[in-house]
């Protein structure tokens, strides 16, 4: 079992834990969300768990879905990532971290680095008020993007025009 796998099988543990004190009921339905989000690293908004967990439970509605990720998100097991347009994305890595956004297609993934958890607010920040934590995002473009322009770049290359 790797790190990861194990570190995996804790949070769904947690998150039932957690589906279990709250008022909610824990249903297989909701658990199969707790699963879904646990396990997922692309920081995926309501439709993507939706699909993925109807794979499983094609009778899941995504209502369903929807009230079972707000209730992790209210009891603090996942965050909300802000990003600066389209559904909310959710997020089950709370440990420290920043995030590279790719403008062009949306993905976010996970950045880990001392040198961006040394960052902090500038003195300035604390007219506005108390800084409690920093978050650097990181936007650009991701490697399949990028593949897909130089490929782009190549067949225009060939000089047929339309
Ligand atoms: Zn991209
Ligand atoms: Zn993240």
């Amino acid at each position: 079992m790797t790190r990861a796998h194990s570190e995996m099988v804790e949070r769904i543990g947690r998150f039932s834990d957690a589906l279990k004190k709250s008022r909610l009921r824990l249903t297989h339905q909701r658990l199969e969300v707790a699963r879904e989000i646990a396990c997922n690293t692309t920081h995926p908004d309501v439709e993507t768990i939706y699909q993925g967990v109807r794979q499983r439970i094609p009778t899941i509605s995504l209502d369903t879905v929807y009230r079972t990720l707000a209730s992790l998100a209210a009891l603090g097991l996942i965050a909300r990532v802000s990003v600066s347009s389209g559904p909310t994305r959710y997020d089950a890595n709370l440990a420290r971290h920043h995030h590279f956004l790719c403008t062009r297609c949306g993905l976010i993934r996970d950045v880990c680095s001392a040198a961006l958890d040394a960052v902090r607010a500038p003195e300035e920040a604390n007219d506005l008020g108390t800084v409690e934590s920093v978050e650097v995002q990181l936007r650009g473009v991701c490697e399949a993007c990028a593949g897909k322009e130089s490929l782009h770049g190549k067949e225009e290359g060939h000089g047929e025009h339309w």
